[in-house]
């Protein structure tokens, strides 16, 4: 799932600028992780609503993500959107690019999208993967050095870890040390004889852009 935050609202403010706003929310990941889901687009309408921000209308889509959909559903709120000035997308980066292809409008992103995570628990999520474009987890047991070390260390730890934590971040377990515990349980350490070559990030989908 794409986890996301909320941004800070004098942030918000700042962009919105007292302008006439419509505020789009995103009914999959944004809802999960509580930062664009239909409650969530209520409560920034009264927040916003509460400093003088003039809200003309709402909608949350289907996902924000989907571009027909985005078209199908943002044409029946347009007398709101007309009135607009601007319109805030609690969304990931990628709703909020959707729906600007959609709008001829200035789109504020109102949430920040961090990574594709798991969900450990409510309102709690843990980094699994920063879609680095070659997958590459058989080599690592299925624990993403990538993503879940701060140093992307792809041959074994940087030598700062104690205890098995990470000397970047104490509260976090060094994704070197569970791929060693783990291998050494199922038997599998001289898997760590093989070097990984470094990432060739020019395979990336991040050049590609398009599927
Ligand atoms: S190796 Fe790359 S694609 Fe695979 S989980 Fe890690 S960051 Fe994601
Ligand atoms: S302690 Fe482990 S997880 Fe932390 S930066 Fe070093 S290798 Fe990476």
């Amino acid at each position: 799932m794409i986890i996301t935050k909320q941004k800070e609202l004098k942030d918000l403010l700042n962009r919105l600028n007292d302008k006439s706003v419509f505020i789009v929310g995103c009914s999959e990941c944004a809802t999960v992780c509580h930062t664009g889901g239909e409650k969530e687009v209520l409560a920034m309408k009264d927040v916003l609503q509460k400093k003088g921000v003039n809200i003309v209308g709402w909608v949350v889509l289907d996902p924000a993500c989907n571009l027909n959909n985005d078209k199908r559903l943002l044409k029946k709120h347009i007398k709101e959107l007309d009135a607009a000035d601007k319109v805030l997308v609690l969304a990931c980066g990628s709703g909020v690019q959707t729906v600007s292809e959609v709008l001829d409008k200035e789109v504020i992103a109102g949430i920040d999208t961090l990574f594709l995570g798991e969900i450990k628990r409510v309102n709690e999520f843990e980094k699994r993967c920063v879609t680095c474009g070659v997958c590459e987890l058989d080599f690592f047991e299925d624990f993403c050095p990538v993503s879940r070390c701060p140093k992307s260390m792809l041959n074994g730890p940087c030598g700062g870890s104690v205890n098995g934590k990470c000397e970047v971040n104490k509260d976090m377990d060094c994704v070197w040390s569970e791929i060693f515990s783990h291998l050494k349980e199922k038997g599998r350490l001289h898997k760590l004889k093989c070097i990984v070559e470094p990432k060739d990030w020019s395979n990336s989908v991040c050049i590609d852009r398009r599927l």
